[in-house]
């Protein structure tokens, strides 16, 4: 007979179906035109209702059902009773028929950590660019992103009333990725993907420097990964602090489990236990493919103005 799930694969199943509950709230949300905006550490930096009911929701759904997971969320939140409306206790069944890679069947609750970024992209949701929007559900294990949920709430939605709106990408390093088709960025050139909205004189010095042949300017840490596993951008390059551990967790793993690579700028790997500091200070770099020529290209001035 079967062999039952295992820890991992149980709450990837969680994870998914929370993530798509996730998508119905942030779909809600917007419907209502609410959006209760509230400001962090300046105009560039937001939060909605659809951050704060998305957070709660993902975090005391997966917490009920996984007590000894350490679970963290970007939004600080005071710590309500969360309306039973907002529990999520379904899981994905295809998910759980998949085999859990031989090097995570023994994971125990205790050694999991989630980085929840309940909306990435929110800067592009409150003015209405809904396709950037992602919601992202990372799990690390040792320090190291090995799987991950990427929830597109509004996939589609320029697409008309007959197509289906949303999807839900997944993945599992040595398993694979799931819910889009890999693809390959035009061979021989260089499309980078970039922030829209947190851009500066390095940031651009350092695209420059990439003899880019376009560039594309989008919201969202997801995003960017989804535009490099479907070969719309052949590199995400950030030179700059900003994006934090819960916006490239998620996509890690799902970038990883296909072949793909992300570091720092100055080639270090992210580190995914619950002690590390949240900030990604020295900016991102990702690749599905040709790492080493991005890498190679980043100006040593860069690379002085960011510390890790
Ligand atoms: P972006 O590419 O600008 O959409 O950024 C990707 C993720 O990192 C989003 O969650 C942003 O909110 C976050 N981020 C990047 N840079 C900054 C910044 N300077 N201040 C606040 N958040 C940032
Ligand atoms: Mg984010
Ligand atoms: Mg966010």
């Amino acid at each position: 007979s079967m062999a039952s799930p295992t820890l991992l694969m149980r709450v990837v199943a969680s994870a998914y179906s929370v993530a798509e509950k996730a998508a119905t709230i942030v779909r809600n949300v917007m419907a209502t035109g609410d959006l209760g905006i509230v400001e962090k550490s300046g105009a560039n930096d937001l939060q909605t209702k659809a951050d704060r009911l998305v957070q709660k929701s993902i975090c005391a759904s997966l917490a009920r059902k996984f007590p000894k997971v350490t679970i963290i969320g970007e939004e600080e939140l005071p710590p309500d009773e969360v309306d039973e409306e907002l529990i999520e206790d379904g899981h994905c069944e295809e998910i759980l028929k998949k085999t859990c890679p031989a090097q995570y069947t023994g994971i125990k609750e205790e050694e999991l950590v989630i980085w929840v970024d309940p909306l990435d992209g929110t800067k592009e949701y409150t003015e209405g660019l809904l396709d950037h929007v992602t919601v992202l559900i990372g799990i690390a294990y040792g320090g190291k992103a090995i799987a991950g949920v990427i929830n597109q709430p509004y996939y589609n939605y320029e697409a008309g009333a007959n197509a289906a709106l949303g999807r839900t990408i997944w993945g599992v390093l040595g398993l694979g990725a799931f819910g889009f088709q890999l693809t390959e960025a035009p061979a021989g050139k260089h499309i980078i993907v970039t922030t829209r909205s947190h851009s500066s004189a390095l940031v651009n010095d350092c695209i420059s420097a990439m003899n880019p042949d376009s560039v594309i300017r989008v919201g969202g840490a997801g995003n960017k990964i989804i535009q490099l596993i479907e070969g719309k951008a052949s590199a995400y390059v950030y030179a700059s602090p900003g994006c934090k551990k819960w916006d490239t967790c998620a996509p890690e793993a799902i970038l990883h489990a296909v072949g793909g690579k992300i570091t720092d700028i100055h080639g270090n790997s992210f580190q995914y236990n619950k002690e590390v500091k949240h900030m990604n200070s020295a900016g991102v770099l990702a690749t599905l493919r040709n790492y080493d020529y991005y890498a190679s290209r980043i100006p040593s001035t860069v690379k002085q103005s960011l510390v890790p």
